[in-house]
């Protein structure tokens, strides 16, 4: 990776390390609270191969050394499905059979060998090269079934190479003490898969405050800035940094002075913290007496301890992707089942909002085989992919049903924008119910079906939706991405992603409308809902239920305690006037200092 060597520890002419400087960067605060922990820079995706000459008299080495990494690779690889096999099954484990098979593959390793021997060239270079050829020729095929290999074949590049290079593809990704994680970008399944005791902090060049990362981030109760463009290249494992995910600092190297005072900002902000959690006990209820139910979403089952700490009243929004994504396999009937129990079992009687497989857009499992997609976040996502995948869906149906009869369940459907898939999905959750009586599992007759309002489609036609379903749960994250035509995960256009935005506004209002004339109960799930400065616009609009990430809902019920339900109207009845955003939350802002003024970092959407 390109590094500034001026940034390097230097030595004085004596022989003594001189310190680096300290430098700072601002970012998007993605996730609160302060840090200050070493680095780990996550690099290992990147696989920058080098090329590297062979001495003629070794090409024969070099030869074998590339024979020796395919054995290697598939030592491995059977390894990972004897695994898979022992606990899912041979059906799942037989997904590696296509890596396997094209560790084998003639052409591959006679190509390789070739160009080893007639350029000169290092293994790893000359299979990449081989390798690359490959994959471009395949994506180029119409076949679907070619297509869907190149995921495959890309994963087996990556293996190969890294046996090549000598790096242990977990530990160079992964970091085994408590670090600060440093990267480019970070897919929702890298983040997933990070063991959480060994993460003090992400901070990443790229994402959005509602890119999948950065909830991750805030439902584990990590700090995170996001989108500091080349931090990375700036900074190396091991160096000093200070995280500040309620400003959206970044300090490299700091000096001692910096480190006292953050280390000041840290005890307020944990005092502050402290406050906030005494009024765990008490109701989220205006001063007029407007009660609202506060709920908070999840990320993962053992996030449960966390729900209640911080006095979650249910779950309104169960991610159930992030359980596929973290995973090396498609979990079964069983897996799923024990997973959505321990959830459910946890919130004791608590309303828990299951919400079905949302998989695509940026959450992928590479062993679906799917094949890239040129605009992902419109593509082949949510309950589009599940009506689809019938049989996946139809699992996961199952196992949230079975665990329906331990506690309070609620089913919803995410990515709705016509008719007729919520009528396929309830026709599907019927056929479901008949097999498991059928079968003779116990289940609630009585699981409520609810679904997502996060498509301008969803809230056009939400009169017509409402007649379908008990609840909606307005997915302000997507909801905005696709109003204004924004992507929530870019950084560079971050500032145009505006949850106070004057349209988004109107949609919130058309949304409750349509919910209030047929009494659908109405909750709000995306991290608009966790904005202290939305909260009274929110309460104004009079949505039944917040739903936020766990360690957030004390200031969102300090925010409700601290204003009355008439006072919120008369805002939104102001604020409703504006045209731009600035001139909304330039109103908010000043009602909301004036009610709460030690309100947190309001965590704005932007820089
Ligand atoms: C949303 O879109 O607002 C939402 C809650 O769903 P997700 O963030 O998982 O897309
Ligand atoms: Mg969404």
């Amino acid at each position: 990776m390109a590094r500034n060597k001026s940034e390097k520890a230097k030595a004085d002419p004596n022989g003594a390390a001189r310190p680096k400087p300290e430098f700072e960067r601002r970012g998007i605060s993605a996730s609160p609270g302060i840090v200050i922990g070493t680095a780990f820079v996550r690099d290992a995706e990147r696989i920058s191969v080098p090329r590297t000459p062979v001495e003629p008299a070794r090409v024969e080495v070099e030869v074998g050394r590339f024979g020796q990494a395919l054995a290697d690779t598939a030592r491995e690889l059977r390894a990972l499905k004897a695994d898979i096999a022992r606990k899912m099954g041979d059906d799942h484990a037989r997904i590696f059979d296509a890596h396997l098979l094209i560790l084998e593959d003639r052409m591959l390793i006679d190509e390789t060998a070739a160009v080893i021997r007639s350029e000169c060239l290092n293994a790893a270079a000359a299979f990449d090269k081989v390798i690359g050829k490959f994959i471009a020729s395949i994506a180029g095929i119409e076949d679907q079934y070619l297509k869907e290999r190149t995921v495959d074949v890309q994963d087996v590049r990556k293996r190969v190479i890294r046996v090549l290079l000598g790096t242990d593809a977990r530990a160079s990704s992964r970091p085994t003490e408590p670090s600060i994680v440093v990267a480019h970008d970070l897919s929702p399944s890298d983040t997933a898969q990070f063991d959480r005791r060994t993460v003090l902090a992400y901070v990443t060049d790229l994402g959005g405050r509602t890119s999948h990362t950065a909830i991750l981030a805030r439902s584990q109760g990590i700090p995170a800035v996001l989108g500091l463009e080349s931090l990375v290249e700036r900074v190396e494992t091991g160096d000093t940094v200070i995280v500040d995910g309620n400003t959206g600092a970044v300090v490299v190297n700091p000096t001692p002075a910096t480190l006292d005072q953050y280390r000041l900002e840290m005890a307020r902000f944990h005092e502050l913290e402290e406050q906030l959690l005494t009024l765990t006990g008490y109701p989220a209820q205006t001063l007029d007496g407007r009660a609202f139910m506060l709920c908070a979403n999840l990320d993962a089952a053992d996030e449960v301890g966390s729900v209640l700490d911080h006095g979650g009243q249910g779950v309104g929004l169960f991610r159930t992707e992030y359980f596929f994504i973290s995973q090396e396999y498609l979990p079964g009937e069983e897996e799923q089942y024990r997973v959505y129990r321990q959830v459910v079992e946890g919130m004791a009687g608590k309303p828990v909002v299951i919400r079905t497989l949302d998989i695509g857009g940026d959450k992928i499992a590479s062993y679906l085989n799917r094949s890239p997609e040129l605009n992902p976040f419109m593509g082949w996502r949510g309950i589009r992919f599940c009506l689809t995948r019938k049989d996946i869906f139809k699992t996961q149906l199952r196992a949230i049903y079975r665990a329906s009869a331990h506690g309070n369940v609620k089913i919803m459907f995410p990515m709705i924008s016509q008719i007729e898939e919520i009528l396929k999905a309830k026709e599907i959750c019927a056929e479901v119910r008949e097999e498991l009586k059928r079968d003779r599992y116990r289940y609630d007759e009585d699981v409520e079906l609810g679904m997502m309002i996060e498509t301008p489609s969803a809230v056009a036609l939400a009169d017509q939706f409402a007649r379908e379903v008990a609840f909606f749960s307005i997915g302000t994250n997507d909801l905005i991405q696709y109003t204004m035509a924004v992507d929530r995960g870019n950084s560079k256009i971050a500032h145009l992603y505006q949850h106070l935005h004057p349209s988004i506004l109107r949609l919130l209002r058309l949304t409750v409308e349509a919910a209030r004339r047929r009494k659908v109960h109405l909750s709000i799930c995306g991290e608009m809902a966790g904005d202290p400065l939305s909260v009274p616009i929110l309460i104004g609009l009079g949505v039944d239920e917040f739903s936020v990430s766990p360690n957030v809902i004390p200031e969102v019920k300090r925010m409700i305690r601290s204003v009355t339900f008439d006072e919120c109207r008369a805002l939104l009845r102001r604020v409703s006037r504006f045209r731009t955003t600035a001139e909304i939350e330039g109103e908010i802002e000043a009602f909301v200092k004036s009610h709460v003024p030690t309100v947190l970092e309001p965590g704005r959407m932007g820089k």
